[in-house]
């Protein structure tokens, strides 16, 4: 039983997220995608809402589970008798970040690996940072996130701006 287990801040998830937990989930035997609980990282969207998104848009897929977790992502990867951490590489701009990760946690775990998949080359260029600024300036961003993620965004980004 081959689990794997992507976590990720997915504030909120894109088709590029999508499009690696759909690869992922035809290589492994099951998928945990994990939502991180970072409070030194402000994020648009709760916990709750980031993992809704998640759920609604891949569980349907029979081997993938979506949740949350707080602290140390291999810490996590143990206590779930897994041993695998997926990443996304969409360019070479991620590559030094993902790279030093990927060491740091080889060193803290050494029996946990890090596997990097790339997405479609339509997604490759997406980035949650981008999409919520593109709403911001009136953008229509249903092209890049699913339809319900792209309403969310809307009456966040609007709403805050009225608060
Ligand atoms: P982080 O976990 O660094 O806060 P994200 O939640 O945005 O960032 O991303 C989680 C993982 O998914 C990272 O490995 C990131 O490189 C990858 N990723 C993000 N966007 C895409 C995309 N468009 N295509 C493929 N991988 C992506």
């Amino acid at each position: 039983m081959k689990k794997a287990i992507y976590p990720g801040s997915f504030d909120p998830v894109t088709y590029g997220h999508l499009d690696i937990i759909t690869r992922a989930a035809t290589i492994f035997d099951e998928v945990i995608v994990a939502v991180a609980i970072n409070r030194s990282k402000e994020c648009l969207f709760s916990v709750k809402e980031r993992v809704s998104f998640l759920k609604r848009a891949r569980e349907p897929l029979a081997n993938v589970t979506v949740t949350s977790f707080e602290g140390l992502a291999v810490k996590y990867v143990r206590d779930n008798h897994a041993r695998i951490i997926i990443r996304g590489l969409r360019m070479i701009s991620d590559f030094e970040y993902e790279f030093q990760m990927a060491l740091t946690n080889r060193k803290l775990a050494p029996d946990i690996e890090t596997v990097f998949m790339m997405p479609h080359q339509d997604y490759s260029y997406l980035s949650s940072a981008l999409i919520k600024e593109a709403v911001s300036l009136g953008a229509d961003v249903k092209q890049f996130v699913p339809v319900y993620v792209a309403e969310a965004l809307k009456n966040k980004i609007l709403k805050n701006r009225k608060g």
